[in-house]
């Protein structure tokens, strides 16, 4: 028998709730569209998938889950495409509001997603970025440059930690 619930990452609950501290298989799963909304700052690449175990005791969800997924930020000098894959071990637990059937954990499970994410995406660690001055990505351009690049603007424009 299957415990598995898809769409939105809504648990239904009742049955955690009815069998106090017993442990229930917990499978979710977001689709890579139905993601666009969640954050502005990544693209998912592939579908959100949360596996792992569940118990409830005294109004609280207690999860050991496994969450997956693959994203993509721009890199933080030359703003080219990054990839990271997510695999990640969350336990946690969320507390289930009187009369609640149906618990969405979109927000919990995209906060542990984004949490773990590097602040300085890469494209490579030696990345050489994009000129000051003009733009030009100078991965592809190693021997371009600009005249009096202005030191001011540099700084500006460094977004190394
Ligand atoms: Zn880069
Ligand atoms: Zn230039």
């Amino acid at each position: 028998m299957s415990h598995a619930v898809y769409g939105m990452m809504n648990l239904n609950v009742v049955k955690f709730l009815n069998n106090s501290g017993k442990r229930f298989p917990v499978n979710l799963r977001l689709s890579a569209e139905e993601t666009a909304s969640l954050s502005e700052d990544v693209r998912f690449l592939e579908d959100i998938v949360v596996s792992g175990k569940a118990f409830a005791q005294l109004g609280t969800l207690y999860f050991d889950t496994q969450i997956k997924t693959v994203i993509e930020r721009p890199c933080r000098r030359c703003l080219a495409p990054v990839h990271t894959q997510v695999d990640l071990k969350e336990v946690f637990e969320v507390s289930i509001p009187a009369g609640v059937d149906i618990l969405g954990l979109s927000p919990q499970i995209v906060g542990f997603i984004l949490a773990s994410l590097d602040p300085h995406p890469l494209c490579r660690p030696d990345c050489r970025g994009l000129c000051p001055v003009c733009g030009v990505n100078l991965n592809e351009h190693p021997d371009h440059t600009c005249r009096d690049a202005d030191e001011e603007h540099r700084k500006l424009r460094d977004f190394l930690p």
